[in-house]
C-alpha cells in the first residue's frame, strides 16, 4: 500500500496536490541544515544563521480543462562570506524569489528549460523543498564577495596588483645593505 502523500511536510513535497490547492507554507531552516550552502560561508561567523524561505503552490488554467503546475518559491538568508579582497567576513543578504514549473517527466521538462526562461522540473521526482532551496540559493550566491570598502587597511604588498606580489630583488638588496650600515655604525 502506497503511503498517503503530505502536502505539508515541507521536505517531501506532493507538488501537484500543492499547486491543486494553492497551497502556501513557509518557515525557517537553519544554515546548518544545508551543508553546501554552509560550507560556501565563514563557519564561525555564520553559526546561527537562518534561511527564511515561503513556497506557493499555483495551477494556471490553459484552455481545454488543463492546467499548468507552478511553484513561486522565494528565500533569503544573511550569510558571513569571505572578502575576496581582504579575507575578512563579509556580510551579504543572498535572496532568491523564482517561479518554477512542473510537467508530468523527465524528457519534457528538459525540451521546455532549453525553451524557456523559467525554471522547469519534473513531477517524477519527488520534490525535496530543501534541496531545492538550498540548490536556488547557492545559484544566487554572489561570484566574488567583497567589502564596499574593506574594514582593515590592507597591508601595502596587497593593495598592490597581483603582478607586483614578488619583492623586488634590489629593493631587498637595498634592505640589507641599510641594516648592514646601521649594524656598522
Ligand atoms: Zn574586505
Amino acid at each position: 500500500m502506497k503511503p498517503k502523500s503530505r502536502p505539508h511536510d515541507p521536505l517531501k513535497l506532493d507538488m501537484a496536490a500543492f499547486a491543486a490547492e494553492h497551497g502556501e507554507m513557509a518557515g525557517d531552516w537553519p544554515l546548518a541544515s544545508m551543508q553546501r550552502l554552509a560550507e560556501s560561508a565563514v563557519p564561525e561567523a555564520s553559526t546561527d544563521a537562518l534561511v527564511h524561505w515561503q513556497a506557493r503552490g499555483e495551477l494556471r488554467p490553459l484552455a481545454g480543462g488543463a492546467a499548468e503546475i507552478w511553484l513561486q518559491l522565494k528565500a533569503d538568508v544573511r550569510l558571513a562570506l569571505c572578502c575576496q579582497r581582504c579575507l575578512a567576513p563579509v556580510e551579504e543578504t543572498v535572496a532568491l524569489d523564482r517561479s518554477l514549473r512542473f510537467v508530468p517527466d523527465e524528457q519534457q521538462a528538459a525540451a521546455l528549460d532549453a525553451e524557456l526562461e523559467d525554471d522547469v522540473l519534473s513531477l517524477e521526482r519527488v520534490l525535496d523543498l530543501r534541496e531545492l532551496v538550498e540548490d536556488e540559493l547557492l545559484l544566487a550566491l554572489p561570484l566574488v564577495p567583497r567589502h564596499a570598502h574593506c574594514p582593515q587597511p590592507l597591508p601595502l604588498a596587497e593593495a598592490q596588483e597581483p603582478a607586483d606580489e614578488r619583492p623586488n630583488p634590489f629593493a631587498v638588496l637595498a634592505g640589507l645593505k641599510g641594516r648592514g650600515g646601521a649594524g656598522a655604525g
